[in-house]
C-alpha cells in the first residue's frame, strides 16, 4: 500500500490562504512528517507521524517500536519462547492462565472465526508449519508439497471450537495457535491507543499488510491509499480516498508464495482442506474501524471467496474489495464511495 495526498481545488485555495495568514503569526507551527521503518512482528513496519515537534515524534516512534517488540515477545509470537502463545502451544493439553489482554483479543478472534464458519481459524498452526510457506517464499529450493496423509493428520489438530476458554485456556494436545492472520491488526489497534494518548494529530502506520490511517494533516487533505495490483509488481489497482481514523488491511496470494510450475502455493490456508485457499481471489482489502477486524476479515474473506466474503464483511459492518484471478474486482457500496480508479 502506498499513500499520498490529493488536491481538492477550491478548498485548497481557501485553505492555502488561511495557511499563509497563519504563518504570519509567530505562534503557528507547521507539521512535519517524521518517518521510521523497522522490522517487527516478522514484517516491515512503517511509522509516519505528522507532528509539530520533531523530537516528540521521534520519542513516539521509539515508544511504538518498543510496544511492538513487547507485543511480539510477551503475547503473540509462537516463535518466541515464553510468550503467552508459546506457553499455550507447549501446554501439553493442560490449562494455562492467560493475561486479560490476550484473553480479550482471542475472544474477538473466536467471534470472527464463528461468523466465518471457521474460514479464519488460528489453530491452523500445524498446517501452516507443515507448508512453511513463510520460509520457502524466500528460499523455494527446498519446498516440498506436503503429502495428503501428513495434511490429514495435521488437520485433525485444527479447530478453534475445541479450545476451552474461561479466563484461562485449555487447548488439546497436538494443536497449535498461529496468530499470523490477526497479529498485525492487533498491533495497529495498540498503536492507535498510543497516538491518541500522545495527541499525535496525523499518522500513517503500516505493519505488513495492515495499516492505520490516523487523523488529519494540517493541509486538510484526505489521504489516498494505493491498493497494490496483485499481479503487476510496483503498480496500483486504484486508490482509496479516506478522511482518517480508519484501518485498512489487505491479504493476498502474492505476499508469501512458492511457484511450482504454474501452481501458486501461498500462505493463506483453507482450514477445511489444509491447502492454500483456492477461492478464485488473489486479494481482499478491508476497511473498518478496528485493526483486528480488518486483519481477521481480510484473511477470512480470502478463504471464503467473493460471495460469502461479501456477506461476512457486511455482517461485520466492514467495507471490502475483492480482486479476482481474472482481474475483475467487486466491492461493497461503502468501498465504492472511497474508490478512485488508477488513471
Ligand atoms: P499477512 O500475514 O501476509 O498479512 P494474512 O493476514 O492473511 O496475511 O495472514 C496470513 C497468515 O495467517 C499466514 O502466514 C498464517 O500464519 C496464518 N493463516 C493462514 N491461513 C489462515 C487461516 N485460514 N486462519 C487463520 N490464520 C491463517
Ligand atoms: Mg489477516
Amino acid at each position: 500500500m502506498k499513500w499520498h495526498c490529493q488536491k481538492r481545488n477550491c478548498i485548497i485555495v481557501v485553505y492555502m490562504l488561511a495557511v499563509l495568514l497563519l504563518e504570519g503569526c509567530s505562534s503557528f507551527k507547521k507539521q512535519e512528517m517524521v518517518s521510521r521503518t523497522f522490522v517487527a512482528m516478522g514484517t516491515v513496519v512503517g511509522v509516519n507521524l505528522y507532528v509539530e515537534d520533531e523530537q516528540q515524534g521521534e520519542e513516539v516512534q521509539t515508544l511504538i517500536a518498543e510496544k511492538l517488540k513487547e507485543l511480539e515477545n510477551r503475547y503473540l509470537s509462537y516463535r518466541v519462547e515464553d510468550s503467552e502463545i508459546w506457553k499455550i502451544n507447549h501446554s501439553g493439553g493442560e490449562c494455562v492462565q492467560v493475561s486479560d489482554f490476550l484473553y480479550e483479543h482471542l475472544q474477538k478472534v473466536w467471534e470472527i472465526s464463528e461468523k466465518s464458519g471457521g474460514a479464519l481459524d488460528v489453530t491452523v498452526g500445524e498446517v501452516t508449519r507443515l507448508w512453511n510457506i513463510d520460509a520457502h517464499a524466500d528460499a523455494p529450493e527446498g519446498f516440498v508439497i506436503p503429502g495428503k496423509e501428513e495434511l490429514a493428520a495435521a488437520l485433525t489438530n485444527v479447530g478453534y471450537e475445541k479450545l476451552v476458554m474461561e479466563q484461562s485456556l485449555t487447548m488439546p494436545l497436538g494443536m497449535s495457535i498461529d496468530l499470523g492472520a490477526v497479529g498485525k491488526g492487533i498491533a495497529c489497534d495498540v498503536i492507535k491507543d498510543i497516538l491518541l494518548e500522545k495527541e499525535i494529530p496525523a499518522a500513517v502506520i503500516s505493519v505488513g499488510g495492515s495499516n492505520l490511517i490516523w487523523g488529519q494533516k494540517d493541509d486538510g487533505m484526505d489521504w489516498l491509499i494505493g491498493v497494490v495490483h496483485p499481479r503487476e509488481e510496483g503498480s496500483y489497482l486504484g486508490y482509496l480516498q479516506v478522511e482518517g481514523d480508519c484501518f485498512i488491511a489487505t491479504s493476498g496470494d502474492y505476499e508469501r508464495f512458492v511457484l511450482v510450475g504454474d501452481e501458486r502455493y501461498h500462505h493463506i490456508m483453507d482450514p477445511e482442506t489444509g491447502y492454500p485457499a483456492r477461492s478464485g481471489l488473489c486479494s481482499v482489502t478491508i476497511v473498518s474501524d478496528s485493526g483486528l477486524l480488518c486483519d481477521a476479515l481480510s484473511t477470512a474473506c480470502f478463504v471464503l471467496g467473493k460471495e460469502k466474503g461479501m456477506e461476512l464483511a457486511k455482517q461485520c459492518g466492514a467495507e471490502a474489495l475483492f480482486v479476482e484471478e481474472d482481474g475483475n474486482f467487486t466491492m461493497t457500496d461503502g468501498m465504492k464511495s472511497l474508490w478512485l480508479k488508477e488513471e
